[in-house]
């Protein structure tokens, strides 16, 4: 038999293996073949990684942005170049369809571009003559050494909402990546390595809980980007806090979408067929809940159900997929629990997606598009995040009833509304408690150049992720007043 391979850490420069006993097997979700075995490093692993880190930092500040760039330069270039490769192994360990995976790759690529601008988006401000002969400014200045602890649904593309705007700046920076998909960190620390920044400025330790306290309590760690289910968010937030770190933590989401009655019923369709079950829902902008306002409780019902019955399910790496497992089989039996709460807590399943029976991959974790309809807005499985291909179908009156419903759920990360009234967006956007607003979108995923924006328990923080929240986010101001001596000719 084939020996399964183990993954090393990358510390100060160097390909290691972890002094752990215990590794996990990372599967594919389509098959249950073991992948790869990833060790969970101990906390010593993650001080390495730190203390490599804080040396390279007093270097890599002193390098000019300019110069610090031209590597982000390479890496996009290698980036783009091994897409595909990086595509089939998201798509290896992930389970979505390779279009997707290839659309999260892009999405990666569009942070490093967007960072490459850092000459010009770190600057920082200056006035003259604040009082007479008096000059003021404001500079920026990395912080030191910074981490990001990832979840499994994006491996290529969620670092990246980080890692090229920390290292721009001139921090340091330590990638913990989910346990459940690090194959593909490992592939782009691969490409880091080839753009020859010096060791020590890009480290990755594998692992799970015991990595993630060591980076939690790392004195020398200034801060933390997380991003994950909401329980670990907060505990992340707050213990990191606690321990006088910066810290962002994007969390958990149950996004609702709004069908007005004026809304063009087969884009509307297809848009929130694609957000509901694109990446099999597990998305953190993910449709979750579609609320028909009016006469659409029939109309729209009847067309989402249909859509969903047709979309192709199956092995993400085969073409003509639409749609591949969820992540691993307790999340299946999670999902199929949830479905049921729904059923018993009075929802009719109107599609069910329970028996997959997708020939050939009986072993995959495979849950076909479900739809729950006539959920009952107050009941448990229109407020827990289900994170599996299930859309739950609200039936409301009024646009003020849908947005009172967005307004009284414990998450923030998005809201849709699906409309032609002008006015009706307007409202829609100024009212809805979510920091991503989609009209007409069905993913309303920011681009590179705008921040993520989750409000409520989809976020704890200040700065987001991506464009200039990130550049604040990732250096310290510093504010200098200046006064010259009148005579300063004399010395010459
Ligand atoms: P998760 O919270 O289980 O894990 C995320 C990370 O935290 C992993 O690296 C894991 O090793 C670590 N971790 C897990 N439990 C821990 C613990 N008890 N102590 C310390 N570390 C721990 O999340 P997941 O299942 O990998 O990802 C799915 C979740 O992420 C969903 O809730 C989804 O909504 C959310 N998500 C949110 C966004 C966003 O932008 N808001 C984006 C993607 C995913």
């Amino acid at each position: 038999m084939e020996k399964v391979m183990t993954l090393p850490n990358y510390i100060n420069g160097q390909w290691c293996t972890s002094s752990t006993m215990e590794y996990l097997d990372v599967l594919n979700p389509a098959t249950a073949e073991i992948l790869v075995k990833v060790p969970l490093s101990p906390a010593c692993e993650v001080n390495e990684a730190v203390e490599a880190a804080a040396e390279a930092f007093v270097s890599w500040r002193r390098t000019p942005p300019t110069e610090r760039v031209q590597y982000l330069f390479k890496l996009k270039n290698l980036l783009e170049e091994n897409l595909e490769d990086l595509a089939r192994t998201i798509t290896l360990e992930c389970g979505k369809t390779l279009a997707e995976s290839q659309g999260e790759m892009q999405r990666a690529i569009e942070n490093v571009e967007v960072a490459c601008g850092i000459p010009m988006m770190m600057q920082g401000t200056n006035l003259e003559d604040i009082a007479r002969g008096i000059d003021e400014m404001m500079i920026r200045q990395p912080l030191g050494v910074a981490a990001v602890i990832a979840p499994f649904n994006f491996p290529g593309m969620i670092p990246f909402w980080f890692m090229p705007y920390a290292l721009a700046c001139g921090n340091t920076y330590i990638v913990k990546p989910s346990e459940k998909v690090p194959l593909t960190m490992q592939k782009i620390f691969q490409l880091l390595e080839k753009t020859g920044l010096p060791k020590g400025i890009v480290n990755l330790v594998n692992g799970a809980k015991e990595a993630v306290d060591a980076i939690l309590d790392h004195p020398k760690i200034r801060a933390i980007s997380f991003v994950g289910s909401t329980p670990v968010a907060k505990y992340i937030y707050s213990r990191a806090a606690a321990n006088g770190k910066r810290v962002q933590c994007q969390g958990g989401a149950k996004n609702p979408l709004i069908v007005l009655p004026d809304a063009d019923l087969e884009m509307t369709t297809r848009i929130a067929a694609d957000s509901a079950f694109g990446c099999a829902g597990q998305r953190c902008l993910a449709a979750s809940i579609a609320v028909t306002v009016g006469q659409t409780r029939h109309t729209f019902t009847e067309a989402i159900a249909e859509t969903a019955k047709k979309r192709v399910v199956g092995n993400g790496l085969e073409s003509g997929v639409e749609m591949g497992p969820v992540i691993t089989t307790q999340s299946k039996t999670r999902i199929e629990d949830l479905i049921q709460k729904g059923a018993d807590e009075g929802a009719t399943v109107l599609v069910d997606g329970r028996d997959p029976n997708i020939s050939g991959y009986e072993n995959g974790n495979f849950i076909r598009p479900t739809i729950l309809q006539n959920v009952d807005p107050a009941g448990e499985i229109a407020r827990t995040e289900i994170f599996g291909p299930v859309l739950s179908l609200i039936h409301l009156e009024t646009i003020e009833q849908a947005i009172a419903l967005i307004n009284s759920g414990q998450y923030g990360n998005m809201a849709c509304l699906f409309t032609t009234s002008g006015a009706a967006a307007r409202k829609f956007r100024y009212e809805a408690e979510a920091g991503n607003i989609g009209i007409n979108i069905g993913v309303a995923a920011p681009m590179a150049f705008f921040p993520f924006s989750g409000w409520k328990e989809s976020f704890f923080g200040d700065l987001h992720g991506q464009s200039n929240h990130a550049v604040e986010f990732f250096t310290q101001t510093k504010v200098v007043v200046e006064r010259w001596p009148k005579d300063w000719s004399r010395q010459f």
